[in-house]
């Protein structure tokens, strides 16, 4: 048996810390004493409900099973506590939980639990910030149960690795460019390199290139949710919007469902770095704010799905109901569309390789900070890219305005047109198509053509501003509400009597903000036309629709 390294950083006292003997009398109140004897197996990896334990008297152990032995992550004492992360996601357990001397434990399933969590908030805060630290801890030993056999130079394994990492599950991976042994055992096992990235999940099950629905499958990210109940709100989506409905939604008690198509975060996610969220004056990552609004959603009782898409709305029927991949319809007395924009990507190599590092979607003081006193390129035509041109050239040397079309006229407002116009360190340039991007942790160097010419130019600039708009993620809606005339969700009173007659609105009272086309159907966040596209906003509209689901489900 090998002991597990212990990172100098891991704060212990957190990460196991000792309950004071009246926390451990009121968390028995939630559960029920158990004797336990030396050797007892109180939880095996994979168990797909496991319990959480307090020790009171005698000792446990959490072990990981290993090919060459059991690794002890640690020996829970007198007062200590078992657990992590998956007791609130409601995952399978990744560890073994084993009595190491005779004793007494206090046990709670992972209902009584949350209803510690929600009532008790001095013994929730402890056990909540241990749980997240443990998860980060078997995270940043890769003490999971997946292994990802795959080349850093394909992108699936790239797919792969952002998969498990965004929704929380530590895996290994092995770099098959690095090692040569893992490239031989998959010729071996006559798995071929176009099947790879090849998982190996919870140690016996092989995926070959698997879909993100696989791997959530393989993993049970979804087991303990319940799909055929009628939930009072059901939320698509599981960006900052529909995060924020879901907290708001299930902490003032009302039966709550997200659906994520792949892990939630959505676009703030991908963020390293949000600067100007309400809070936090150094700035947070996306995915470690999004990370803490998943686990307090969870912590007030939102069940959430990863890696399911929303294909269908049916709206025709009420209660609504969601038809999601696979088939299976989830029914609702209430929907809260968060299904949020993504902002068209060029055909570009590398795009993804720079995003943050040369390539951006937006042009606020944060970027321009970024590119003071440097040439930088904007692609595009519309008017979010006559105001970044605008804007940009207040503080940078020079900036390119990249179209594919021969004018700004169709495109582009005419005060803004004239502003470039008027601007001499702007250069529009037209029919031109930015075709190259070069640099190594930073981009560095950018090529661009001009079709009628064909003429290829190359420059050593180091920022680009992509703004060729954002398509709206509504195409499963099926034609159920009303949308502008680029797929974003009209609400409240953006909603012409048009609209409204076309959608067959039922009541005699108006829509509420927010309220789609359809009574009891509202859109939150970057899809509902006319919003801010915020971090700040996209949160803020989700906590207010859950204002007014409250009152549609009263009406
Ligand atoms: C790189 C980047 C940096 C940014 N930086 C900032 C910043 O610093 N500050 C700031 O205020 N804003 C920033 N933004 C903008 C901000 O992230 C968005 O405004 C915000 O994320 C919108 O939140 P949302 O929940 O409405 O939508 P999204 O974040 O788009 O989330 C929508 C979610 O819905 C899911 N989804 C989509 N379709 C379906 C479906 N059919 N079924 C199920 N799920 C579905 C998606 O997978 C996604 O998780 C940034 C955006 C990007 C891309």
């Amino acid at each position: 048996m090998v002991e597990a390294p212990v990172s100098p950083t891991d704060t212990v006292d957190h990460l196991f810390p000792t309950l004071a003997p009246a926390h451990i009398e009121r968390i028995e109140t939630y559960g029920r004493s158990r004797v336990v004897t030396a050797g007892e197996v109180l939880v095996e990896p994979g168990h797909r409900r496991p319990h959480f334990f307090v020790v009171r008297h005698g000792s446990v152990e959490i072990l990981r099973p290993a090919p060459d032995g059991e690794v002890v992550i640690h020996v829970d004492q007198a007062g200590q506590f078992t657990g992590e992360g998956s007791l609130l996601n409601g995952r399978p357990a990744l560890t073994r939980i084993r009595v190491r001397e005779d004793g007494e434990v206090i046990e709670l399933d992972r209902t009584q639990l949350l209803r510690l969590l929600q009532t008790d908030s001095e013994i929730g805060e402890v056990l909540l910030r241990a749980f997240i630290l443990r998860r980060a801890r078997l995270i940043a030993h890769g003490y999971g149960d997946v292994v990802v056999l795959g080349s850093r130079l394909c992108s699936g394994t790239l797919r792969v690795k952002e998969f498990l990492s965004h929704n929380g599950h530590p895996f290994q991976w092995i770099d098959l460019e690095r090692d040569q042994g893992a490239q031989e055992l998959l010729e071996r096992l006559g798995i071929p390199p176009e099947d790879s990235p090849v998982l190996l999940c919870r140690g016996d099950v092989i995926l070959r290139n698997p879909s993100n629905e696989q791997i959530a499958d393989c993993l049970g990210f979804n087991v303990s949710v319940d799909l055929a109940a009628v939930r009072d709100v059901l939320i698509i989506g599981a960006g900052p919007a529909g995060l924020g409905a879901a907290v708001y939604a299930a902490s003032e008690g009302l039966d709550t469902l997200v659906v994520e198509l792949t892990a939630p975060g959505g676009q703030a996610g991908s963020s390293s770095r949000i600067e100007n969220y309400l809070g936090f004056p150094n700035g947070i990552s996306g995915q470690e704010l999004t990370a803490r609004a998943y686990g307090q959603a969870q912590k007030f009782g939102a069940d959430i799905v990863v890696a399911k898409r929303a294909v269908k709305l049916l709206c025709e029927r009420r209660p609504y109901a969601v038809e999601i991949d696979g088939g299976q319809r989830l029914a609702a007395r209430t929907i809260v569309i968060a299904s949020g924009a993504q902002y068209r990507k060029p055909n570009l190599a590398r795009l993804d390789e720079f995003e943050g590092t040369g390539v951006y979607y937006g042009a606020t003081f944060m970027e321009s900070q970024l590119c003071e006193g440097e040439e930088v390129v904007i692609i595009g035509g519309g008017n979010s890219a006559g105001q970044a041109a605008v804007f940009l050239a207040q503080t940078c040397w020079h900036v390119n305005v990249l179209v594919r079309s021969s004018g700004l006229a169709d495109t582009m407002s005419r005060y803004l047109i004239r502003r470039i116009e008027a601007t001499p360190t702007i250069t529009l340039r037209t029919e031109t198509e930015l075709v190259e991007l070069d640099g190594g942790r930073h981009l560095e160097r950018v090529a661009w053509r001009h079709g009628p010419s064909g003429t290829i130019e190359r420059r050593d600039i180091r920022h680009v501003f992509v703004m060729t708009g954002a398509l709206p993620s509504t195409g499963w809606l099926d034609g159920c509400l009303a949308c502008d005339d680029k797929g974003f969700i009209r609400t409240g009173t953006d909603l012409s009597p048009d609209d409204l007659a076309t959608a067959k609105w039922p009541l005699a009272r108006t829509p509420h903000t927010l309220e789609a086309s359809l009574p009891a159907i509202f859109a939150v966040g970057d899809v509902r036309a006319g919003s801010m596209k915020r971090v700040a906003s996209a949160v803020g509209e989700g906590a207010a629709a859950i204002a007014l689901v409250h009152r549609v489900l009263h009406e």
